[in-house]
């Protein structure tokens, strides 16, 4: 089965090139360039993993996280954090949000794909069945 990304990110040029990344690597993939439309496709498509930018125009990354987080609907989705600041503490401000991880950018072609396969290879969710 194909995985699902949902990438929120509302600069062009980080967007384009993430698409690009994880079309090229065979991912199904949702674009929003804001938390609430964000919000909406999680909800209706219930993504495997969310790529999640932190800055963004109205609703932070970490407050949408929080929310998605919080839901019953969408808990289990994985949300990665993607985030200019690689300062002290953001990565325990990420987590303290429920984020299952953190990516800063720039994106690193490599090690990006490996990080999204890494999330999505971990542990399912708890309700989660085996077929
Ligand atoms: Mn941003």
């Amino acid at each position: 089965m194909t995985a699902r990304v949902l990438v929120v990110e509302d600069t062009p040029a980080n967007l384009k090139l993430v698409n690009m990344l994880l079309d090229r690597a065979g991912y199904q993939v949702l674009l929003a360039v804001n938390a609430l439309d964000g919000m909406v496709l999680a909800r209706e498509h219930l993504p495997n993993l969310i790529l999640m930018d932190i800055q963004l125009p109205g609703m932070d990354g970490l407050t949408a996280t929080r929310l998605l987080k919080e839901s019953v609907a969408t808990r289990h989705i994985k949300i990665v954090a993607l985030t200019a600041f690689a300062m002290k503490g953001d990565e325990e401000r990420v987590i303290a949000a429920g984020c299952d991880g953190y990516i800063a950018k720039p994106i690193q072609y490599q090690s990006f794909l490996a990080e999204v396969e890494r999330i999505l290879a971990s542990v399912p969710a708890p309700t989660a069945s085996s077929s």
